[in-house]
C-alpha cells in the first residue's frame, strides 16, 4: 500500500522579490511524501499567493486522496489520472504526489526521472538567475553577486518604460552577460510593447517572456509575429489544454510544474509544442530542490531553463539539481536523486 503524508512548510526567500504586481518575503509550501514498502518518494506544492491556492487547500486536497486501490506505484498513469479527476483546480496539490511518484517509481526501476523519459543529461541546459525588480543598488548588487555563476541573466521588467530601461542599463553597468526579461504582463500597448523590446535587444535580451495581459492574444499574436526575438507564455498557460490555442500567438511556452499538475503532463505539454513548432521553456516558482530537481529532469528537452527557485530561498531541505558553470547539472541517481540535508 503507498502511504501519504504531508507538513506545510513554509519557504523563506534570501530576498524580497519583487515582480511587476507585488513584492513578498516568504512563499507558502508543503512538503509530502509517498512511501512504499520502505522506499520514500519526495514531492512539494508550492503556493505563490496570486495563484489562489492555500496551505488549507492543498492539505484538505491530500486528504481526499486514497491511493489504497493502488498496490503498484509503477501504473503512474492510472494513479495520477485517478488524483487529476478529484477536482478541477488544485494543480500544485496534484504536482506535489507526480513528483513523489516519480521520485519513488525512479528508486523503484533504478532510474533517475530523466532515464524514465529517455532524456540525455549532459544535454541540460543553462539555467537563467532571476534578477527581482528592486533599487538599483540591490540589482547592481545582486547582478554582481550572480553574473559570474550563471551564463545568462533573467530581469523582472514591467512597471513603467522609465524603471524597465533602468532595470536593464543599471545590470548593463555591471555584466554583458546575455538577458532574457519577464514583463508578467505589464505591457498594454502593443506598439510601444514593440519598442521596448527593439531596444532591449540592442541589449543583448534573447527571449521576453509574457509582455502584454494574458488574455491580449490579438495584441500579443501581433507583437510575436513583429518581435525579432522569441516571445513566451507564462501566465497563459496552465496545462496540456491550453496550448493548441497558442500557437501563432506565442513563439512558445513556459512550463511550470505547480501549473501543469507535475511532471507527466510537463512532458505532454512538451510533446505537443514541438508538433506546433513552439518553443519551450522550463520555469518554477520559489520551491525547494526537491520540485526545481523535478523539472530540472526534463530540461535537456528544452529551449530555456530558469530553473533557480531553490537559490531564492534560505530554508532548502534538498539537495538535488546543481549549477555548474551556470549549467544544470542533475544528479545520477534513482528517481529525482535527492539529499535531504
Ligand atoms: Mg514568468
Amino acid at each position: 500500500m503507498i502511504h501519504l503524508s504531508f507538513r506545510p512548510y513554509p519557504l523563506q526567500l534570501r530576498y524580497a522579490f519583487g515582480v511587476a504586481t507585488s513584492t513578498r518575503t516568504s512563499t507558502p509550501g508543503v512538503q509530502l511524501t509517498l512511501e512504499w514498502e520502505g522506499l520514500v518518494g519526495y514531492g512539494e506544492a508550492s503556493m505563490p499567493p496570486y495563484l489562489g491556492h492555500t496551505v488549507e487547500s492543498v492539505c484538505n486536497f491530500f486528504e481526499r486522496v486514497d491511493l489504497s486501490g493502488f498496490n503498484d506505484p509503477t501504473q503512474i498513469d492510472e494513479i495520477l489520472t485517478y488524483v487529476d479527476s478529484l477536482s478541477s483546480g488544485d494543480a500544485p496539490a496534484k504536482a506535489a504526489i507526480d513528483i513523489a511518484l516519480h521520485d519513488l517509481v525512479g528508486k523503484i526501476t533504478g532510474k533517475p526521472v530523466y532515464a524514465m523519459y529517455g532524456l540525455d543529461p549532459s544535454l541540460a541546459p543553462s539555467t537563467t538567475y532571476t534578477i527581482g525588480i528592486d533599487t538599483e543598488d540591490m540589482v547592481r548588487t545582486k547582478t554582481r553577486e550572480y553574473a559570474d555563476l550563471f551564463n545568462i541573466l533573467k530581469v523582472k521588467v514591467g512597471v513603467s518604460k522609465e524603471s524597465d530601461m533602468a532595470m536593464i542599463t543599471t545590470i548593463r553597468s555591471v555584466t554583458d552577460k546575455p538577458l532574457v526579461v519577464d514583463a508578467n504582463q505589464g505591457w498594454t500597448c502593443r506598439e510601444e510593447a514593440l519598442d521596448r523590446i527593439l531596444w532591449l535587444k540592442e541589449q543583448d535580451v534573447r527571449m521576453i517572456e509574457q509582455p502584454m495581459p494574458k488574455d491580449r492574444h490579438d495584441d500579443i499574436a501581433w507583437l510575436t509575429q513583429h518581435s525579432p526575438i522569441p516571445i513566451m507564455a507564462d501566465e497563459s498557460v496552465q496545462r496540456l489544454c491550453d496550448v493548441a490555442a497558442l500557437k501563432g500567438v506565442f513563439s512558445g511556452i513556459n512550463i511550470k510544474l505547480m501549473k501543469s499538475t507535475g511532471i507527466r503532463e510537463a512532458w505532454r505539454m512538451m510533446q505537443l509544442a514541438r508538433e506546433l513548432d513552439m518553443k519551450v521553456m522550463l520555469g518554477c516558482m520559489t520551491e525547494t530542490s526537491c520540485a526545481v530537481t523535478a523539472a530540472a529532469h526534463l530540461s535537456p528537452a528544452v529551449d530555456f531553463a530558469d530553473l533557480d527557485g531553490n537559490l531564492l530561498i534560505a530554508n532548502d531541505i534538498y539537495e538535488g539539481v546543481k549549477v555548474v558553470n551556470g549549467r544544470l547539472t542533475l544528479p545520477n541517481r534513482p528517481g529525482l536523486g535527492l539529499i535531504c540535508k
